[in-house]
């Protein structure tokens, strides 16, 4: 499933997090394709569309606008995600949304940095037998020293633990780094932004700043071509190995049921609450480049 016929494999942060956490889910999805047929549930349609807000909020065109209708873009743009997604509750309706995205745009009225692009895909080449793609939300200029920073937006019910942590610091690393590819120069890119928006009964809008070093990077783009290496030898024994430890780890797993499923009834129940969507690293994006 992962290999081109010239035996160069696509590879993005999403496979490997679930390769780090459990090999099985990494199965499940990556190499089966399995697809669970629940729709987009409320809390993950809510983070989706606000996410969606956001990509507007940042678009280039959207920010020439004055500030009323850049603000009436950006709740459209949640409206349009929501209707598709949306299952309204308590904490998760239309009100919150306008209340959220409101102070969102209010705190951050005011960027130290100018955006450049939004949803940016990239498929870089890490060797010459693995590329590595991804998507990232915005690519912006910091407008005192004229680098450029990758910004990525996180919306959640709560602060993400340390496994989370760890994976979303591999994510950065990669996305700096692809981004340095991008600009073509290798010195243009160095940090990056995540932009939380946790939403509770008390919405929380929180930035990290994180840089990278160039050992930093040269040690990101070892261990991605290690994880690789160890998913190309466990591919050919079929090494599914279950981490039970993160079957529940801050949400219950997409493929419990399938787990715990006794093999005689596995294929009924994929038949009946799964589909088969083969998994692809990259599907869609603007690739970005950047002049010298
Ligand atoms: S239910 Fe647990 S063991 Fe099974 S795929 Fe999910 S995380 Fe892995």
């Amino acid at each position: 499933m992962l290999e081109l016929s010239d035996c160069t494999l696509r590879i993005d942060n999403y496979a490997i997090s679930q390769w780090l956490t459990c090999r099985r889910k990494f199965w499940f999805r990556i190499i089966d394709g399995l697809v669970p047929n629940t729709p987009n549930g409320t809390a993950r349609g809510f983070g989706a569309s606000i996410h969606e807000a956001l990509r507007v909020w940042y678009d280039p065109a959207t920010c020439a606008t004055d500030d009323k209708e850049r603000f009436a873009l950006t709740c459209n743009a949640f409206y349009a995600e929501w209707a598709k997604t949306g299952v309204e509750d308590a904490m998760r309706n239309t009100k919150v949304a306008e209340s959220v995205l409101r102070q969102y745009c209010a705190k951050w009225s005011l960027e130290w940095f100018d955006p450049i692009h939004v949803e940016v895909g990239f498929a870089m080449p890490l060797t010459s037998d693995i590329i590595y793609e991804g998507r990232m939300d915005l690519i912006a200029r910091d407008r005192a020293s004229d680098k450029l920073i990758v910004v990525d937006h996180k919306t959640s019910a709560r602060k993400p633990g340390s496994v989370m942590q760890e994976i979303k610091a591999r994510q950065m690393s990669g996305y700096v780094w692809a981004a340095q590819q991008l600009s073509d120069v290798g010195v243009l890119c160095n940090s990056a932004i995540y932009n939380y928006v946790i939403i509770t009964t008390q919405p929380q809008y929180e930035r990290i700043l994180t840089t990278r070093t160039r050992e930093q990077l040269a040690e990101w783009v070892d261990a991605t071509i290690r994880i690789v290496n160890e998913i190309r030898v466990a591919n050919t024994f079929e090494d599914c190995y279950c981490n039970q430890e993160m079957c529940n780890m801050y949400s219950r797993c997409d493929y419990l049921e399938l787990c715990n499923c006794p093999n005689g009834s596995r294929a009924a129940l994929i038949a009946h609450k799964f589909t088969r969507k083969p998994w692809s690293a990259f599907e869609q994006g603007l690739i970005f480049s950047e002049e010298k």
